[in-house]
């Protein structure tokens, strides 16, 4: 392990960023002394609040790289012309690299058909059909942020995936199913979930890893799970009280897992932080200073 990151029982999401984004401001600083100053567009429609949210973090964290970012807010009664003509400007635009439209968009607007419009070399979030399929075929230099985060925290854990089974609970097409993929292409024996899964229990006790993603509060008990077991919790819900919290529940996991990520503090940082890596890949892209085919071992 190159930092301690699991301190107690508890993998520290927060320093994990750290780590990933002091290697991306390094990265920044050398691009930026040739002249090249990355630069990502965040698009936002409407007033969801929990999205204004993610968008000024990952504004602020792009401030701490030394990524220049701006935030396009539109309001909530525009139309999928107008959103069209938006990406349209940016997707054309010489001077920026990197561009993300902030899901969730409200009702009408056509989630699948505004993220196809993105170009495929300024898909920060690696949503594009071409870049999905590229991460099923091993080959593509943008995959989604969360899931890579996740692949990048098993790396700094030191846990190797061969002769492992992983779970993943939730088969989304921007968490569950890209972490699926790259749970296979690290060798691991990967089992898949979702709403008509029967008997999820007896699944997450076979898991020496499992990556939890539905937004159902509370649905992994600590009784389920394998002792030993890395239990990796995307879900981000808002509680009556105002608290934040995930799909597992944590005091339970703790002490029974290896490692177990809380929320807050574990997930979320780490898939900003891959936005900041991914965003240093879009601007490296367009020059020509990667490959578009990378062959991946
Ligand atoms: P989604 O709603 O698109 O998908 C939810 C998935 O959960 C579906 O595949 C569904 O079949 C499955 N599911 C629902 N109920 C289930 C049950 N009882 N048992 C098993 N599977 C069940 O959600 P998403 O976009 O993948 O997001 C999931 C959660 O992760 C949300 O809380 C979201 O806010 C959070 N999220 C967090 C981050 C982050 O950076 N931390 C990033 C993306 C999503």
């Amino acid at each position: 392990m190159e930092h301690s990151i699991l301190v107690d029982g508890v993998i520290d999401g927060r320093q994990a960023a750290r780590i990933v984004r002091a290697r991306v401001k390094e990265e920044v600083t050398e691009l930026r002394a040739e002249g090249i100053h990355p630069r990502v567009a965040f698009v936002r429609v409407g007033e969801d609040a929990a999205s204004e949210t993610y968008v000024r973090a990952k504004a602020r964290a792009c401030g701490w790289v030394g990524v220049r970012s701006e935030h396009i807010h539109l309001p909530s009664n525009t139309t999928q012309q107008d959103l069209f003509a938006t990406i349209d400007r940016l997707n054309s635009d010489n001077d920026l690299d990197a561009l993300l439209v902030q899901l969730p968009l409200p009702d009408g607007l056509g989630g699948r058909q505004v993220l196809n419009r993105v170009a495929v070399d300024k898909d920060v979030d690696g949503f594009h059909p071409e870049n999905l399929g590229a991460l099923v075929a091993g080959c593509g230099p943008l995959e989604p942020c969360t899931p890579s985060g996740i692949m990048r925290l098993i790396e700094m854990l030191g846990v190797d995936l061969r002769g492992k089974r992983a779970l993943v609970v939730g088969r989304s097409v921007i968490v569950g199913r890209p972490m699926y993929n790259l749970l296979v292409r690290g060798h691991a024996t990967v089992m898949c979930a979702h709403r008509h899964t029967p008997d999820l229990a007896s699944l997450v006790a076979q898991a020496d890893v499992v990556v939890v993603a539905t937004g159902v509060t509370g649905l992994i008990r600590g009784s389920w799970i394998k002792p030993g077991a890395y239990v990796f919790d995307v879900g981000i819900t808002r509680q009556a009280d105002g608290s934040l919290a995930g799909d597992v529940c944590f005091d339970e996991a703790r002490g029974r897992a290896a490692g177990v990520t809380p929320v807050p503090g574990g997930i979320g940082p780490m898939t900003i932080a891959q936005l900041l890596s991914n965003t240093l890949t879009c601007a490296k892209l367009r020059r020509g200073l990667i490959e578009r085919t990378i062959h991946r071992a």
